[in-house]
């Protein structure tokens, strides 16, 4: 039976997808081979890309404003760097919100001037930081719109001037928002996108070209877009399987649809943990992630009883991140309510025996 997968990525992908992925490993559109022993270059796969950067770009709305996509390699961990290396000529603002910020923040101080615009580290990043103000000189600000590991996520953004680059990661085609408020967009695909092995980057072309340092070729996102993201071979399999998933978001009715069902399920979950005297959550409400749900039991000794109950109905992947403890319970896109509900009946059951 297939278990309710919660974890926080690689993540739960729809089952519908996973069969037409399967499909192509065997035999790919009636070609008498399979997608993982064709070229590249042939124009079956050449056609999968443009598919998959041209339907990313629709769905967020940002087809024809002067962006490109990108599938890139190196997961988001390579965007941290590159983020710097194509954009950071003097001095760029990062907001520091958990473990991913800190790490672009890392890399991004090889290259130049790094100034901390607010954090949250004061209290375990258990919220967002508010009331800050931007300087008007950065070359950009940096943010991490939903944080995977500590369950907190934007709901506001900072008005400014100054480009804005956002890691969403863990909640790109989650949420309906105004992407073209900002200019640069990370994801790596293992959360609502796809398989890992593949990265989105979103890019508004005339952000780029403005820095004096020289940029190796597989760093250089103008390289990228030049070669229509297939500078060196791409991640075939996961590019393909993103297209599959970005299809069937299209078919379910694209982010808005997607995010009413997202609301429903973390409007359940939450309540359950705010009504139920067993659980307490770890993030500031107002900071609350519809996407990781993060909380803890309020009497540790009922941990034995409640792992063995949750996993006896099945469900997969609710530790929480070993920086914070307790229990994650990540809400996919793919996700069904219904194993929300399988895992709120089991915070019930275990009030009513506890
Ligand atoms: N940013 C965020 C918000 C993440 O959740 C993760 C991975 N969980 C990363 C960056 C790092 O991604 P990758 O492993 O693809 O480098």
């Amino acid at each position: 039976m297939k278990k309710h997968n919660f974890s926080a990525g690689p993540s739960i992908l729809p089952q519908e997808v996973m069969k037409k992925a399967a499909e192509a490993v065997l035999e790919f559109n009636g070609m008498g081979l399979s997608l993982l022993e064709i070229s590249h270059r042939s124009p079956q796969f050449v056609e999968v890309m443009e598919r998959a950067r041209s339907l990313a770009l629709e769905l967020l709305g940002l087809e024809g404003k002067g962006y490109q996509a990108l599938f890139l390699q190196g997961g988001a961990s390579l965007e941290f760097l590159m983020v710097a290396y194509n954009l950071l000529e003097n001095k760029a603002g990062y907001l520091n919100t958990g473990t991913w910020s800190e790490k672009a923040i890392k890399e991004a101080r090889l290259f130049g001037s790094v100034v901390e615009i607010a954090s949250s580290k004061d209290e375990n990043f258990r919220y967002i930081p508010k009331g800050f103000s931007v300087p008007n000189d950065l070359d950009y600000l940096h943010l991490t719109t939903n944080n995977t590991i500590f369950g907190t996520q934007f709901r506001e953004f900072p008005n400014t001037r100054v480009p804005l680059v956002a890691d969403m990661s863990s909640d790109i085609f989650s949420r309906k928002l105004d992407f073209s408020r900002f200019d640069l967009i990370y994801a790596g695909a293992q959360k609502n996108m796809g398989p890992a092995g593949t990265t989105l980057v979103v890019v508004r072309e005339d952000l780029l070209g403005g820095v004096s340092r020289k940029i190796p070729s597989m760093l250089d996102y103008q390289v990228h877009i030049a070669k229509e993201s297939m500078y060196n071979t791409p991640a075939v399999f996961a590019v393909y399987v993103s297209l599959l998933t970005l299809e069937w978001l299209k078919s379910q009715g694209g982010i808005s649809a997607m995010e009413a069902i997202n609301e429903k399920k973390a409007r359940l979950l939450y309540s359950e943990i705010d009504l139920n005297p067993l659980f307490q959550g770890y993030a500031a409400e107002e900071d609350r992630s519809q996407m990781n749900v993060t909380f803890n039991l309020t009497e540790p000794s009922l941990k034995e009883a409640f792992d063995r109950m949750w996993k006896e109905a099945g469900i997969s992947g609710l530790n929480g991140h070993r920086s914070v403890g307790g229990y994650r319970a990540s809400l996919y896109n793919a996700l069904p309510m219904e194993s929300v509900g399988v895992l709120v009946d089991v915070m019930s059951d275990l009030e009513r025996k506890g």
